[in-house]
């Protein structure tokens, strides 16, 4: 086992991962920018190196940076968080080239799930179902028009390259496809700097369904059934519970085998979720996320178990320490994201916690790196929280979830919680019924400027 894991992130993510390391009596190094000399994760690491200025391309993202922190304090390995360089197979590439343990799946396994025509194709050869789409990239507007065509409106367009829910649109009829596939292709370059796009069939009314897999990077693959992540704006999640409302356990464990032995079939190593859209009972790959989900605390609510401390050992070359078998489902979990942003228009508002409080009690879970007195810096993203609740039952997750966001105070910014007050009160969330527009329609109905 290592003796000591430097963490190349920062916020809540940072101190998951502390937290893991300190059961596991592994010493943990924060690195930080100089915006962050004071946050939580730099206190709570055993160690901290500053790797540079604010902005995230000259510290969080900088290898250079985050391979002399590792010299300078002996770290034998890194754990990447999420974003940043989580899957950055370059950045793996040059951590192993340094003798380092890169914690998480192969360079090569990152490289084929970054690539999302890649990893469609690849997905489809393991026997994944795949949403119908161009065969690959789809090069001018000509074959854009006549794969739409093949396909039937409204189709999406996404970059190869893409993440984050950026560089997607939506066309409806042929004069929507002129001017969504140039715009699209354009965000895609000024995005991620690679212009190639892909189409898919645009589906109407899914629900975003997730299954966490885990692999050994041997033979071994196991998944810890899904999570149902529909409720989002702009493609990005916002709330996110487990298991799924809307699947049963034969759906569960049908999928759930498909992903385990996709898995398994790779020799992928670590944590990964494969995405699906789930429509009319079929379920439709999108990505594959090659490394730890911010919403991976639902999961380890139903099944009890603490996926860093897995990774961890997974990249100790240690087997897993659960089989199939030992994993059963108990109750149900939900996680909200808070995010310091104004509503209704969710713009971002750093500044100065005056007073924070977290919610405590039976099955209350608080992830943050927020403290009284912090301020919160301008340069990264805006999430300041994770809300986690654990019930036998989704009723009763729901009601500890109402019940743990009115004990948390929030005070000195503006934050997403009374989005959530707010949900709590739709007959939709409380039932489980919503799909990956729902939350859309609701804010244009509700809270629109
Ligand atoms: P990213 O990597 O940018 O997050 P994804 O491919 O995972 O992109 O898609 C993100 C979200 O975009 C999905 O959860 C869904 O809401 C929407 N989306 C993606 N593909 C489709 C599709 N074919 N039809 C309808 N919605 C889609």
């Amino acid at each position: 086992m290592f003796d000591k894991i430097l963490i190349a992130n920062r916020g809540e993510i940072a101190l998951r991962v502390i937290r893991a390391c300190r059961e596991m009596g592994i010493q943990s190094v924060a690195v930080h920018s100089t915006a962050d000399a004071d946050a939580m994760h730099v206190r709570m690491a055993d160690e901290s190196v500053c790797i540079g200025p604010p902005a995230g391309a000259q510290s969080y993202l900088s290898i250079p940076a985050i391979i002399s922190a590792c010299e300078i304090t002996g770290a034998q390995a890194i754990h990447p968080g999420y974003g940043f360089l989580s899957e950055n197979a370059n950045f793996v590439q040059i951590v192993e080239d340094h003798g380092l343990t890169f914690i998480g799946p192969s360079a090569a396994h990152i490289r084929i799930m970054g690539d999302k025509i890649t990893a469609k194709e690849t997905a489809k050869e393991l026997g994944i179902p795949v949403v119908p789409g161009s065969d690959g990239g789809v090069p001018d507007l000509a074959s854009a028009k006549a794969a739409a065509s093949d396909m039937g409106y409204p189709v999406i367009i996404k970059a190869t390259a893409g993440g984050g829910g950026r560089g997607m649109k939506v066309a409806r009829d042929e004069a929507e496809l002129e001017v969504a596939f140039s715009t699209a292709r354009s965000e895609a370059k000024a995005a991620f700097g690679n212009d190639e796009v892909y189409m898919e069939k645009y589906l109407q009314k899914p629900r975003h369904i997730e299954v966490q897999v885990f692999g050994d990077g041997k033979e071994t693959g196991l998944h810890l059934a899904e999570r149902d992540c529909s409720l989002q704006r702009r493609h990005q999640k916002v709330f996110e519970e487990a298991p799924g409302p809307s699947i049963s356990p034969e759906e569960r464990a049908r999928i759930g085998k498909i992903c385990a032995d996709a898995v398994g079939k790779m020799g992928y190593s670590g944590a990964g979720t494969v995405e699906f859209l789930y429509e009319d009972g079929e379920f439709y790959f999108i990505e594959m996320n090659t490394r730890l989900q911010v919403e991976h605390p639902v999961t380890e609510g139903i099944f009890g178990v603490d996926l860093v401390r897995e990774q961890i050992r997974v990249a100790a070359g240690l087997p897993l320490s659960f089989t199939q078998d030992d994993l059963v489902i108990n109750g149900h979990a939900i996680e909200v994201r808070i995010n310091a942003e104004k509503l209704p228009n969710f713009s971002p508002c750093p500044g100065k916690i005056t007073a924070f409080h977290a919610p405590g009690g039976l099955g209350v879970r608080m992830d943050s790196a927020l403290y009284d007195g912090y301020s919160i810096p301008p340069y990264y993203d805006s999430l300041i929280g994770k809300l986690i609740v654990h019930g036998r039952d989704r009723p009763e997750a729901l009601a500890r979830l109402s019940r743990a966001l009115g004990e948390l105070i929030v005070d000195g910014v503006d934050t997403t919680v009374p989005l959530f007050h707010a949900l709590l009160q739709e007959r939709d969330v409380l039932t489980g019924d919503y799909d990956i527009h729902w939350l859309e329609r609701w804010l244009d109905e509700n809270m629109a400027g």
